[in-house]
């Protein structure tokens, strides 16, 4: 359920902003994610760098009728906000000392971690059965715009990931699926997996947020316009914005056109498409047919 590298282009190690003068060079080696206070600066850096956007997208938002637009946009900014009172989201400093596996933060709080190996193709994930939001190594979402939007992409899942913990507490058939499922029970072996309606939700914000950095010139818009693999990433947003426009509007909805396209992509991509039924008393995850 890691991030897709669907709509993105490959990521090189040699990628810097091109102006590191006025946009900060990638300060951090991979040395730095071994130590905890090198792993602390970097999470305190993309959680200032949230803070500030989100303040921005507030402004701008003001003129918005929809609510629920409102609200997407804005929450994952909000959890990163609520993430950064627990020290423990810092993975190394939740080992410290500790020889057995670290127990998932329970919601809202998650851990961040910069592994060493990372699965191929992947530039961040989250893991819903540790908690664990996973950035690449060549990764610095304080640092550089389009990194932040894919660090957010994580950051929605992990609301995502709340939503059901919180719905399903008390509901032990429930959570049970969900274990099940998240544990690769009843699922197929060893392929990539990913539920459709959370993917909807993560690229939807992607777009949006993009739509809603330039049009109101942001200040990561200025990070993006320094950085050339950026512009390209940013021209494929716009040619996906230009075909399902109704993520330029002022409304929550999603296009159903949308929807197929994504699943389309993600099947073209390799992944095993699962969905959900939530009637209200619980839970079913189900594998969809291959388009
Ligand atoms: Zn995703």
């Amino acid at each position: 359920m890691g991030a897709l590298f669907l709509l993105r282009m490959p990521k090189k190690s040699s990628r810097r902003p091109s102006d590191p003068e006025r946009f900060g060079a990638l300060s951090t080696s991979p040395s730095c994610f071994q130590k905890i206070d090198g792993m602390e600066q970097y999470i305190c850096r993309f959680e200032a760098r949230c803070a500030q956007v989100r303040a921005e997208l507030a402004e701008c938002l003001e003129g918005y009728r929809s609510e629920g637009l409102k609200r997407a946009v804005l929450s994952p900014f909000d959890l990163v906000a609520q993430n950064s009172t627990q020290p423990n989201r810092n993975v190394l400093r939740a080992k410290e000392g500790k020889t057995s596996s670290v127990p998932p933060l329970p919601p809202p709080h998650f851990h961040y971690d910069v592994p060493q190996v990372f699965r191929r193709n992947l530039i961040a994930s989250y893991t819903p059965a540790t908690r664990t939001i996973d950035m690449g190594q060549g990764m610095d979402p304080g640092v550089r715009p389009m990194d932040m939007l894919y660090a957010i992409h994580e950051v929605r899942h992990v609301e995502q990931d709340n939503d059901v913990r919180t719905q399903w507490r008390n509901n032990p058939q429930a959570m049970q699926n969900y274990k099940n499922f998240l544990n690769g029970k009843g699922v197929l072996d060893g392929g990539k997996k990913i539920i459709q309606t959370n993917e909807v939700g993560t690229y939807a914000l992607e777009l949006r947020l993009n739509h809603l950095i330039f049009k109101h010139r942001l200040s990561l818009m200025k990070g993006m316009l320094a950085d050339n693999s950026a512009v390209r990433q940013y021209l494929q947003y716009e040619q996906i914005l230009d075909r399902f426009p109704a993520f330029r509007e002022d409304t929550d909805e999603i296009p159903p056109a949308f929807i197929s396209w994504l699943r389309t992509m993600m099947s073209e991509n390799g992944y095993d498409i699962y969905d959900y039924t939530d009637n209200g008393v619980e839970i079913v995850y189900r594998r969809l047919e291959n388009r």
